[in-house]
């Protein structure tokens, strides 16, 4: 199992994924285009062209909005450039008293490693589980400082730049500057990408969803996770209230010895091997 622990604070250049320019995504440069050509056509009574250019970028919009892997407003790495038997491990929704420390422990046990993807509020109420979390050689992400999830999709400027800034400000105690940024449940507002590319941030998918938040046993958890990891793949996880009991920290602890039995090492991947 090999120990990338030196790695975890590199901040080395990412060709494969490279950071998101400040301007406004070409797809939704494309679609307000065809709202305004749209219109254009009624005027010249083509109202049949005006109706299909109105509509015709929406789907391509909607998809580029909702699929946790689409690559249309935001790149986001959905896995890891490796030759070797490894997978990237990141818990989500954190930090949480009961479950931070015991998932800790679980991963010294395997000498893997991982990235918290934590929600800002949380952090800035328990900013010593985040130097913990650092102290342990472990790498901090940022999740948003509120986790809004049915509505951060239409967040406007201001409103992103609170959840961006907020949740960078809540990890500055603990000396935490995160790299990667990952939207709650992967739902990825219009003007992500300029707002990420002005803090040097990245946009961070997924390859295996674990569907732990709805999982009914930690075995049926490792069941359905073990058979879908490779090489490279990133891994999600979460922690906190929002897992059922049942599976909090128990279903972390299947899903690491799944992959010590499987030979997986849980490493940090570097910034350039994120695509
Ligand atoms: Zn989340």
């Amino acid at each position: 199992m090999s120990g990338h622990g030196e790695h975890i604070r590199s901040r080395g250049s990412s060709p494969a994924l490279a950071p998101d320019k400040t301007g406004l995504p070409p797809l939704l440069v494309a679609a307000l285009a065809a709202k305004i050509a749209a219109a254009a056509a009624w005027a010249w009574s083509a109202h049949r062209l005006g109706a299909a250019l109105f509509v015709a970028p929406d789907p391509f919009l909607f998809w580029a909005v909702v699929a946790p892997r689409a690559q249309g407003l935001v790149r986001t790495a959905t896995h890891f450039a490796t030759d070797r038997r490894e997978i990237w491990l990141t818990i989500d929704d954190g930090p949480d008293p009961h479950d931070t420390p015991k998932i800790l422990d679980l991963l010294d046990r395997h000498r893997a490693k991982a990235t918290f993807f934590v929600i800002g509020e949380r952090a800035a109420r328990h900013p010593e589980l985040v130097r913990e979390i650092v102290r342990r050689g472990h790498e901090v992400a940022h999740h948003t400082h509120t986790h809004p999830r049915f509505t951060f999709w239409c967040a406007g400027p201001g409103r992103l730049a609170a959840e961006l800034d907020r949740g960078l400000a809540a990890l500055r105690p603990a000396g935490v500057r995160p790299r990667w940024f990952r939207p709650p449940v992967g739902i990825k507002p219009f003007l992500l990408a300029p707002a990420l590319g002005a803090r040097d941030l990245r946009c961070v998918g997924w390859t295996v969803r674990s569907g732990d938040c709805h999982a009914t046993s930690a075995g049926a958890l490792a069941a359905r996770v073990a058979p879908r990891l490779r090489s490279g793949a990133i891994l999600l996880l979460h922690e906190g209230p929002g897992v059922p009991p049942t599976v909090r920290v128990t279903g972390a602890a299947r899903v690491l010895a799944a992959c010590a039995e499987l030979g997986y090492a849980c490493v940090i991947p570097h910034a350039d091997q994120l695509r």
